[in-house]
Protein backbone atom coordinates (compact mmCIF):
# COMPACT_ATOMS: atom_id res chain seq x y z
CA UNK A 1 0.00 0.00 0.00
CA UNK A 2 1.03 3.35 -0.65
CA UNK A 3 0.74 6.18 1.64
CA UNK A 4 0.09 8.82 -0.50
CA UNK A 5 -3.11 6.53 -1.93
CA UNK A 6 -3.80 5.13 1.72
CA UNK A 7 -6.77 6.59 4.27
CA UNK A 8 -4.42 7.83 7.27
CA UNK A 9 -5.89 10.48 9.15
CA UNK A 10 -3.35 11.06 11.78
CA UNK A 11 -4.59 13.66 14.35
CA UNK A 12 -1.58 15.53 15.54
CA UNK A 13 -3.33 17.12 18.93
CA UNK A 14 -4.00 14.46 21.62
CA UNK A 15 -7.88 14.11 21.97
CA UNK A 16 -8.96 15.98 25.14
CA UNK A 17 -11.81 13.26 25.50
CA UNK A 18 -9.48 9.80 25.85
CA UNK A 19 -8.40 9.26 29.00
CA UNK A 20 -6.87 6.07 28.00
CA UNK A 21 -3.84 5.42 26.21
CA UNK A 22 -5.21 2.68 23.46
CA UNK A 23 -7.86 5.20 23.01
CA UNK A 24 -5.76 8.54 22.36
CA UNK A 25 -3.60 6.18 20.16
CA UNK A 26 -6.29 5.02 18.32
CA UNK A 27 -7.91 7.90 17.59
CA UNK A 28 -4.48 9.68 16.60
CA UNK A 29 -3.27 6.75 14.62
CA UNK A 30 -6.28 7.17 12.48
CA UNK A 31 -8.32 4.12 13.33
CA UNK A 32 -11.67 4.59 14.45
CA UNK A 33 -13.42 8.03 14.59
CA UNK A 34 -16.29 8.06 17.17
CA UNK A 35 -19.99 8.40 15.11
CA UNK A 36 -22.00 8.77 18.54
CA UNK A 37 -21.17 7.86 21.91
CA UNK A 38 -19.93 4.44 22.32
CA UNK A 39 -20.37 4.23 18.37
CA UNK A 40 -17.57 3.96 16.11
CA UNK A 41 -16.36 4.08 12.41
CA UNK A 42 -13.29 1.73 11.70
CA UNK A 43 -11.05 3.46 9.60
CA UNK A 44 -8.72 1.57 7.15
CA UNK A 45 -5.60 1.16 9.50
CA UNK A 46 -7.75 0.03 12.40
CA UNK A 47 -10.17 -2.35 10.18
CA UNK A 48 -6.96 -4.00 9.02
CA UNK A 49 -5.98 -5.27 12.91
CA UNK A 50 -9.60 -5.93 13.55
CA UNK A 51 -9.55 -8.42 10.56
CA UNK A 52 -6.18 -9.68 11.95
CA UNK A 53 -7.95 -10.16 15.30
CA UNK A 54 -10.76 -12.14 13.76
CA UNK A 55 -8.86 -14.26 12.07
CA UNK A 56 -6.69 -15.37 14.92
CA UNK A 57 -10.04 -16.05 16.55
CA UNK A 58 -11.41 -18.13 13.65
CA UNK A 59 -8.17 -20.17 13.47
CA UNK A 60 -8.43 -21.39 16.84
CA UNK A 61 -12.16 -21.94 16.99
CA UNK A 62 -11.08 -23.89 14.14
CA UNK A 63 -9.05 -25.89 15.96
CA UNK A 64 -11.22 -26.60 18.78
CA UNK A 65 -14.11 -27.53 16.60
CA UNK A 66 -16.71 -24.89 16.62
CA UNK A 67 -18.33 -24.01 13.17
CA UNK A 68 -18.94 -20.80 12.11
CA UNK A 69 -22.35 -19.08 11.03
CA UNK A 70 -23.73 -16.03 11.01
CA UNK A 71 -26.58 -14.38 12.65
CA UNK A 72 -28.29 -11.38 12.15
CA UNK A 73 -27.95 -8.20 14.26
CA UNK A 74 -31.43 -7.52 14.63
CA UNK A 75 -33.70 -10.14 16.61
CA UNK A 76 -37.46 -10.40 16.92
CA UNK A 77 -38.46 -9.76 20.22
CA UNK A 78 -40.53 -13.04 20.77
CA UNK A 79 -38.00 -15.27 20.77
CA UNK A 80 -36.25 -13.78 24.15
CA UNK A 81 -40.00 -13.64 25.62
CA UNK A 82 -39.60 -17.26 25.13
CA UNK A 83 -36.41 -17.12 27.60
CA UNK A 84 -37.81 -15.01 29.96
CA UNK A 85 -35.05 -12.52 29.40
CA UNK A 86 -36.37 -9.87 26.95
CA UNK A 87 -37.96 -8.13 30.44
CA UNK A 88 -35.36 -9.13 32.07
CA UNK A 89 -32.73 -7.91 30.40
CA UNK A 90 -33.29 -3.94 31.36
CA UNK A 91 -32.54 -0.78 29.56
CA UNK A 92 -29.04 -2.16 28.13
CA UNK A 93 -30.94 -3.65 25.46
CA UNK A 94 -32.13 -1.30 22.54
CA UNK A 95 -35.46 -2.27 21.73
CA UNK A 96 -36.74 -1.56 18.30
CA UNK A 97 -40.25 -1.23 16.40
CA UNK A 98 -40.52 -2.15 13.02
CA UNK A 99 -43.49 -0.73 10.23
CA UNK A 100 -45.35 -3.41 11.29
CA UNK A 101 -45.42 -2.45 14.80
CA UNK A 102 -43.43 -5.60 15.94
CA UNK A 103 -40.81 -5.69 18.16
CA UNK A 104 -37.10 -6.30 17.41
CA UNK A 105 -34.03 -5.08 19.07
CA UNK A 106 -30.33 -5.38 18.20
CA UNK A 107 -28.76 -8.51 19.95
CA UNK A 108 -26.80 -8.23 22.60
CA UNK A 109 -26.15 -11.45 22.47
CA UNK A 110 -27.40 -14.65 21.15
CA UNK A 111 -28.25 -17.46 23.35
CA UNK A 112 -32.32 -17.27 22.09
CA UNK A 113 -31.35 -17.62 18.87
CA UNK A 114 -28.94 -20.02 18.51
CA UNK A 115 -31.36 -22.56 20.31
CA UNK A 116 -34.03 -21.39 17.75
CA UNK A 117 -31.97 -22.77 15.35
CA UNK A 118 -30.70 -25.68 17.49
CA UNK A 119 -34.39 -26.87 17.66
CA UNK A 120 -35.27 -26.34 14.34
CA UNK A 121 -32.79 -28.84 13.14
CA UNK A 122 -31.10 -30.67 15.66
CA UNK A 123 -33.08 -34.34 17.17
CA UNK A 124 -30.78 -36.77 18.23
CA UNK A 125 -28.05 -37.61 20.22
CA UNK A 126 -25.75 -38.76 17.50
CA UNK A 127 -25.40 -34.85 16.16
CA UNK A 128 -23.53 -33.76 19.74
CA UNK A 129 -21.33 -32.61 20.28
CA UNK A 130 -21.87 -29.51 18.42
CA UNK A 131 -20.44 -25.67 18.69
CA UNK A 132 -21.71 -23.30 16.50
CA UNK A 133 -20.12 -19.47 16.47
CA UNK A 134 -20.49 -16.37 14.79
CA UNK A 135 -18.62 -12.76 14.99
CA UNK A 136 -21.42 -10.39 14.82
CA UNK A 137 -21.95 -6.88 15.87
CA UNK A 138 -23.15 -6.23 19.47
CA UNK A 139 -25.22 -3.37 20.96
CA UNK A 140 -26.01 -2.69 24.74
CA UNK A 141 -26.67 0.34 25.38
CA UNK A 142 -24.07 0.53 28.10
CA UNK A 143 -24.40 3.11 31.21
CA UNK A 144 -21.01 4.65 30.55
CA UNK A 145 -19.77 4.00 26.97
CA UNK A 146 -15.86 4.85 27.45
CA UNK A 147 -12.51 4.26 26.73
CA UNK A 148 -12.87 4.23 23.35
CA UNK A 149 -13.45 0.33 21.58
CA UNK A 150 -12.95 -0.94 25.42
CA UNK A 151 -16.87 -0.13 26.28
CA UNK A 152 -18.57 0.69 23.44
CA UNK A 153 -22.82 0.18 22.69
CA UNK A 154 -21.84 -1.24 19.61
CA UNK A 155 -18.77 -3.51 19.52
CA UNK A 156 -17.57 -6.63 17.66
CA UNK A 157 -17.82 -10.31 19.58
CA UNK A 158 -17.17 -13.72 19.35
CA UNK A 159 -19.99 -16.20 20.40
CA UNK A 160 -19.77 -19.53 20.56
CA UNK A 161 -22.60 -22.02 21.39
CA UNK A 162 -21.82 -25.71 22.54
CA UNK A 163 -24.54 -28.48 22.73
CA UNK A 164 -24.05 -31.52 24.50
CA UNK A 165 -26.16 -34.48 25.84
CA UNK A 166 -25.29 -34.40 29.59
CA UNK A 167 -23.06 -32.23 31.95
CA UNK A 168 -20.13 -34.19 31.13
CA UNK A 169 -19.72 -33.86 27.53
CA UNK A 170 -21.10 -30.27 27.92
CA UNK A 171 -18.36 -30.02 30.31
CA UNK A 172 -15.98 -31.68 27.87
CA UNK A 173 -17.12 -28.46 25.19
CA UNK A 174 -16.16 -25.84 27.70
CA UNK A 175 -12.55 -27.65 28.04
CA UNK A 176 -12.33 -27.15 24.40
CA UNK A 177 -13.10 -23.16 24.12
CA UNK A 178 -11.23 -22.81 27.57
CA UNK A 179 -8.18 -24.25 26.25
CA UNK A 180 -8.34 -22.23 23.05
CA UNK A 181 -9.00 -19.39 24.42
CA UNK A 182 -5.72 -19.37 26.01
CA UNK A 183 -3.96 -19.86 22.51
CA UNK A 184 -6.20 -17.55 21.28
CA UNK A 185 -5.33 -14.35 23.29
CA UNK A 186 -1.50 -15.47 23.60
CA UNK A 187 -1.25 -15.09 19.55
CA UNK A 188 -2.27 -11.76 19.89
CA UNK A 189 0.54 -11.20 22.65
CA UNK A 190 -1.80 -10.80 25.88
CA UNK A 191 -1.65 -13.06 28.61
CA UNK A 192 -5.15 -13.40 29.40
CA UNK A 193 -5.54 -15.31 32.90
CA UNK A 194 -8.86 -17.31 33.11
CA UNK A 195 -10.45 -15.92 36.62
CA UNK A 196 -13.69 -17.57 38.82
CA UNK A 197 -16.26 -15.28 37.47
CA UNK A 198 -20.27 -14.17 38.39
CA UNK A 199 -22.01 -15.27 35.50
CA UNK A 200 -24.79 -12.02 35.20
CA UNK A 201 -27.25 -12.27 32.47
CA UNK A 202 -26.21 -15.33 30.94
CA UNK A 203 -26.38 -17.43 34.07
CA UNK A 204 -25.58 -20.77 34.53
CA UNK A 205 -23.10 -21.75 37.69
CA UNK A 206 -19.41 -22.39 35.19
CA UNK A 207 -18.23 -19.32 34.16
CA UNK A 208 -14.32 -18.28 33.43
CA UNK A 209 -13.55 -14.38 32.65
CA UNK A 210 -10.18 -14.00 30.93
CA UNK A 211 -8.77 -11.16 32.00
CA UNK A 212 -5.58 -9.16 30.60
CA UNK A 213 -3.56 -7.00 33.49
CA UNK A 214 -3.69 -3.32 32.95
CA UNK A 215 -4.11 -0.42 35.36
CA UNK A 216 -6.27 0.58 33.10
CA UNK A 217 -8.59 -2.18 33.12
CA UNK A 218 -12.36 -1.90 35.00
CA UNK A 219 -11.97 -4.82 37.49
CA UNK A 220 -10.17 -5.36 40.16
CA UNK A 221 -8.54 -9.20 40.30
CA UNK A 222 -7.09 -10.96 42.66
CA UNK A 223 -4.67 -13.72 41.70
CA UNK A 224 -1.44 -16.24 41.90
CA UNK A 225 1.79 -14.32 40.39
CA UNK A 226 2.99 -17.68 38.61
CA UNK A 227 0.12 -16.93 36.12
CA UNK A 228 2.38 -15.04 34.22
CA UNK A 229 5.04 -17.19 33.54
CA UNK A 230 2.79 -20.26 32.37
CA UNK A 231 2.79 -22.12 29.29
CA UNK A 232 0.42 -22.01 26.87
CA UNK A 233 -0.61 -24.87 25.79
CA UNK A 234 0.60 -25.28 21.49
CA UNK A 235 -0.27 -26.28 18.39
CA UNK A 236 0.36 -29.78 19.73
CA UNK A 237 -2.54 -29.96 21.74
CA UNK A 238 -5.29 -32.86 20.58
CA UNK A 239 -8.81 -31.22 21.09
CA UNK A 240 -10.38 -34.80 20.60
CA UNK A 241 -7.72 -35.76 23.80
CA UNK A 242 -9.40 -35.23 27.01
CA UNK A 243 -8.28 -31.57 27.92
CA UNK A 244 -8.94 -31.67 32.20
CA UNK A 245 -5.62 -32.10 32.98
CA UNK A 246 -4.76 -28.27 31.37
CA UNK A 247 -7.72 -26.88 32.82
CA UNK A 248 -7.34 -28.41 36.34
CA UNK A 249 -3.73 -26.89 35.77
CA UNK A 250 -4.65 -23.41 34.27
CA UNK A 251 -7.47 -23.15 37.84
CA UNK A 252 -5.11 -24.82 40.13
CA UNK A 253 -3.81 -21.60 40.97
CA UNK A 254 -6.17 -18.65 42.73
CA UNK A 255 -7.31 -16.18 40.58
CA UNK A 256 -10.58 -14.17 40.64
CA UNK A 257 -13.10 -11.37 40.22
CA UNK A 258 -13.68 -8.27 42.75
CA UNK A 259 -17.65 -9.95 42.02
CA UNK A 260 -16.52 -13.41 44.00
CA UNK A 261 -13.16 -13.38 45.48
CA UNK A 262 -13.48 -14.72 49.08
CA UNK A 263 -10.11 -12.53 50.46
CA UNK A 264 -9.57 -15.00 53.19
CA UNK A 265 -9.07 -17.68 50.53
CA UNK A 266 -7.01 -15.79 48.26
CA UNK A 267 -4.69 -15.23 51.14
CA UNK A 268 -4.36 -18.56 52.30
CA UNK A 269 -4.09 -20.16 49.57
CA UNK A 270 -1.48 -17.64 47.79
CA UNK A 271 1.76 -16.92 49.52
CA UNK A 272 1.89 -13.25 50.33
CA UNK A 273 5.14 -12.21 47.55
CA UNK A 274 2.77 -14.33 45.03
CA UNK A 275 -0.25 -12.00 45.32
CA UNK A 276 -1.49 -9.93 42.78
CA UNK A 277 -4.00 -7.70 43.51
CA UNK A 278 -4.51 -5.25 40.03
CA UNK A 279 -7.12 -4.20 37.21
CA UNK A 280 -7.71 -6.01 34.53
CA UNK A 281 -9.85 -6.34 31.07
CA UNK A 282 -12.36 -8.65 30.61
CA UNK A 283 -11.30 -9.97 27.01
CA UNK A 284 -13.52 -13.07 27.38
CA UNK A 285 -15.74 -15.60 29.45
CA UNK A 286 -16.92 -18.89 29.16
CA UNK A 287 -20.31 -20.08 30.86
CA UNK A 288 -22.05 -23.02 31.21
CA UNK A 289 -25.28 -22.80 31.35
CA UNK A 290 -26.88 -26.26 31.24
CA UNK A 291 -30.32 -26.01 30.26
CA UNK A 292 -31.29 -22.81 31.55
CA UNK A 293 -32.37 -22.03 27.66
CA UNK A 294 -32.71 -25.24 26.42
CA UNK A 295 -35.37 -26.04 28.85
CA UNK A 296 -38.23 -23.04 27.97
CA UNK A 297 -37.65 -23.24 24.54
CA UNK A 298 -37.81 -26.83 23.62
CA UNK A 299 -34.65 -27.52 22.43
CA UNK A 300 -34.19 -31.10 22.96
CA UNK A 301 -32.44 -34.67 21.91
CA UNK A 302 -33.24 -37.90 21.47
CA UNK A 303 -30.91 -40.25 23.97
CA UNK A 304 -30.22 -43.55 22.41
CA UNK A 305 -32.69 -45.04 24.67
CA UNK A 306 -35.22 -42.97 22.68
CA UNK A 307 -35.51 -40.65 25.69
CA UNK A 308 -35.79 -36.69 24.53
CA UNK A 309 -34.31 -34.44 27.18
CA UNK A 310 -33.11 -30.63 27.00
CA UNK A 311 -29.57 -30.05 25.69
CA UNK A 312 -26.78 -29.20 27.80
CA UNK A 313 -25.49 -25.65 26.49
CA UNK A 314 -22.51 -23.07 26.85
CA UNK A 315 -21.54 -19.96 25.71
CA UNK A 316 -18.22 -18.71 24.80
CA UNK A 317 -17.51 -14.52 24.01
CA UNK A 318 -14.48 -13.17 23.07
CA UNK A 319 -14.74 -9.02 23.08
CA UNK A 320 -13.37 -9.17 19.05
CA UNK A 321 -13.13 -5.13 19.00
CA UNK A 322 -12.08 -4.46 22.83
CA UNK A 323 -9.26 -6.50 22.29
CA UNK A 324 -7.53 -3.92 19.88
CA UNK A 325 -7.48 -1.84 22.86
CA UNK A 326 -6.36 -4.34 25.88
CA UNK A 327 -3.44 -5.27 23.02
CA UNK A 328 -2.49 -1.38 22.91
CA UNK A 329 -2.91 -1.26 26.66
CA UNK A 330 -0.36 -3.79 26.80
CA UNK A 331 2.10 -2.67 24.14
CA UNK A 332 2.94 0.91 23.81
CA UNK A 333 5.52 2.94 24.51
CA UNK A 334 5.69 7.10 24.51
CA UNK A 335 6.24 7.23 20.65
CA UNK A 336 2.75 5.25 19.98
CA UNK A 337 1.72 1.50 19.81
CA UNK A 338 4.25 -1.35 19.42
CA UNK A 339 1.85 -3.90 17.11
CA UNK A 340 2.47 -7.32 18.47
CA UNK A 341 3.41 -9.20 14.72
CA UNK A 342 0.56 -11.34 14.09
CA UNK A 343 -1.69 -8.65 14.35
CA UNK A 344 -0.55 -5.89 12.95
CA UNK A 345 -1.96 -3.81 10.31
CA UNK A 346 0.97 -3.95 8.29
CA UNK A 347 4.71 -5.90 8.60
CA UNK A 348 6.93 -3.32 7.37
CA UNK A 349 6.76 0.69 7.15
CA UNK A 350 9.30 1.31 4.11
CA UNK A 351 10.30 4.97 4.50
CA UNK A 352 11.20 6.88 1.15
CA UNK A 353 13.16 10.07 2.72
CA UNK A 354 13.59 11.83 -0.74
CA UNK A 355 10.88 11.20 -2.60
CA UNK A 356 11.88 12.28 -6.71
CA UNK A 357 15.15 11.29 -5.66
CA UNK A 358 17.82 9.51 -7.94
CA UNK A 359 18.99 7.35 -5.18
CA UNK A 360 15.99 6.44 -3.26
CA UNK A 361 12.82 6.17 -5.87
CA UNK A 362 14.57 2.87 -7.39
CA UNK A 363 15.35 1.17 -4.53
CA UNK A 364 12.31 1.73 -2.86
CA UNK A 365 10.04 0.76 -5.57
CA UNK A 366 12.12 -2.27 -6.04
CA UNK A 367 11.97 -3.06 -2.46
CA UNK A 368 8.13 -2.03 -2.56
CA UNK A 369 7.23 -4.85 -4.92
CA UNK A 370 9.43 -7.68 -4.05
CA UNK A 371 8.40 -7.48 -0.42
CA UNK A 372 4.40 -7.45 -2.10
CA UNK A 373 5.20 -9.75 -4.36
CA UNK A 374 6.75 -11.94 -1.37
CA UNK A 375 3.11 -11.49 0.47
CA UNK A 376 5.21 -9.67 3.19
CA UNK A 377 2.29 -6.37 3.78
CA UNK A 378 3.72 -3.25 3.32
CA UNK A 379 3.41 0.27 4.02
CA UNK A 380 5.63 2.49 1.74
CA UNK A 381 6.06 5.83 2.40
CA UNK A 382 6.10 8.08 -0.59
CA UNK A 383 4.55 11.55 0.51
CA UNK A 384 6.89 14.09 0.32
CA UNK A 385 6.20 14.95 4.27
CA UNK A 386 8.76 16.26 7.05
CA UNK A 387 11.35 13.08 7.53
CA UNK A 388 10.60 13.85 11.36
CA UNK A 389 6.94 13.84 10.81
CA UNK A 390 7.52 10.53 8.57
CA UNK A 391 9.08 8.77 11.43
CA UNK A 392 7.06 9.86 14.28
CA UNK A 393 3.83 8.72 12.42
CA UNK A 394 5.77 5.40 11.95
CA UNK A 395 6.37 4.76 15.35
CA UNK A 396 2.63 6.11 16.33
CA UNK A 397 1.33 3.62 13.83
CA UNK A 398 3.23 1.25 14.82
CA UNK A 399 4.20 -1.64 12.44
CA UNK A 400 6.98 -4.11 13.69
CA UNK A 401 9.71 -2.86 11.37
CA UNK A 402 10.81 0.21 9.58
CA UNK A 403 12.93 0.26 6.48
CA UNK A 404 14.68 3.74 5.81
CA UNK A 405 15.66 4.49 2.30
CA UNK A 406 17.74 8.10 2.52
CA UNK A 407 20.10 9.36 -0.20
CA UNK A 408 22.92 9.50 2.78
CA UNK A 409 22.29 5.43 3.24
CA UNK A 410 22.48 4.37 0.07
CA UNK A 411 25.48 5.90 -1.37
CA UNK A 412 26.89 2.62 0.23
CA UNK A 413 23.74 0.61 -0.78
CA UNK A 414 22.06 0.17 2.61
CA UNK A 415 19.20 1.07 4.63
CA UNK A 416 18.13 1.54 7.71
CA UNK A 417 15.90 -1.28 9.22
CA UNK A 418 14.59 -0.40 12.49
CA UNK A 419 12.64 -2.76 14.98
CA UNK A 420 10.21 -0.75 16.49
CA UNK A 421 9.57 -2.86 19.49
CA UNK A 422 13.50 -2.41 20.62
CA UNK A 423 14.68 0.80 18.66
CA UNK A 424 17.68 -1.36 17.83
CA UNK A 425 18.47 0.11 14.21
CA UNK A 426 20.91 -1.57 12.04
CA UNK A 427 22.61 -0.69 8.25
CA UNK A 428 21.25 -3.35 5.79
CA UNK A 429 22.12 -4.15 1.84
CA UNK A 430 18.48 -4.40 0.10
CA UNK A 431 18.98 -7.93 0.01
CA UNK A 432 20.07 -8.26 3.51
CA UNK A 433 16.44 -6.43 4.35
CA UNK A 434 14.20 -8.75 2.54
CA UNK A 435 15.67 -11.51 4.25
CA UNK A 436 15.48 -10.14 7.75
CA UNK A 437 11.91 -9.74 6.88
CA UNK A 438 10.94 -12.77 5.49
P1 LIG B 1 -18.28 -6.18 30.93
O1 LIG B 1 -18.16 -6.83 32.29
O2 LIG B 1 -17.01 -5.54 30.48
O3 LIG B 1 -19.48 -5.29 30.83
P2 LIG B 1 -19.72 -8.44 30.07
O4 LIG B 1 -19.34 -9.38 31.15
O5 LIG B 1 -21.00 -7.72 30.18
O6 LIG B 1 -18.53 -7.36 29.88
P3 LIG B 1 -20.03 -10.68 28.22
O7 LIG B 1 -21.50 -10.80 28.18
O8 LIG B 1 -19.26 -11.64 29.04
O9 LIG B 1 -19.63 -9.16 28.63
O10 LIG B 1 -19.51 -10.63 26.70
C1 LIG B 1 -18.35 -11.28 26.19
C2 LIG B 1 -17.21 -10.31 25.91
O11 LIG B 1 -17.62 -9.21 25.10
C3 LIG B 1 -16.66 -9.66 27.16
O12 LIG B 1 -15.77 -10.52 27.83
C4 LIG B 1 -15.97 -8.43 26.60
O13 LIG B 1 -14.66 -8.75 26.16
C5 LIG B 1 -16.83 -8.07 25.41
N1 LIG B 1 -17.69 -6.92 25.73
C6 LIG B 1 -18.76 -6.88 26.54
N2 LIG B 1 -19.31 -5.67 26.60
C7 LIG B 1 -18.56 -4.89 25.78
C8 LIG B 1 -18.63 -3.51 25.39
N3 LIG B 1 -19.58 -2.73 25.88
N4 LIG B 1 -17.70 -3.04 24.53
C9 LIG B 1 -16.73 -3.85 24.03
N5 LIG B 1 -16.63 -5.16 24.35
C10 LIG B 1 -17.53 -5.67 25.22
MG1 LIG C 1 -21.46 -5.77 30.60
MG1 LIG D 1 -18.20 -8.79 32.90
MG1 LIG E 1 -18.56 -11.19 30.94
Amino acid sequence: MRLSRYFLPILKETPKEAEIVSHRLMLRAGMIRQQSAGIYSWLPLGKRVLNKIERIVEEEQARAGAIQLLMPTLQPADLWRESGRYDAYGKEMLRITDRQDRDMLYGPTNEEMITDIFRSYVRSYKDLPLNLYHIQWKFRDEVRPRFGVMRGREFLMKDAYSFDLDQEKAVESYNRMFVSYLRTYKRMGLTAIPMKAETGPIGGDLSHEFIVLAETGESEVYCHKDFLEKETPGLDVDFNGDLTPIVEDWTSLYAATEDVVDRADFEASVPEEKRIVARGIEVGQTFYFGTKYSEPMGAKVATSDGKEVPVHMGSYGIGVSRLLGAIIEASHDDNGIIWPVEVAPFHVGLVNLKPGDALTDPVCEDLYAKLEAAGIEVLYDDTDNRAGAKFATMDLIGLPFQVVAGPRGLKDGLLEVKERKTGEKEMLTVEATLAKLQ
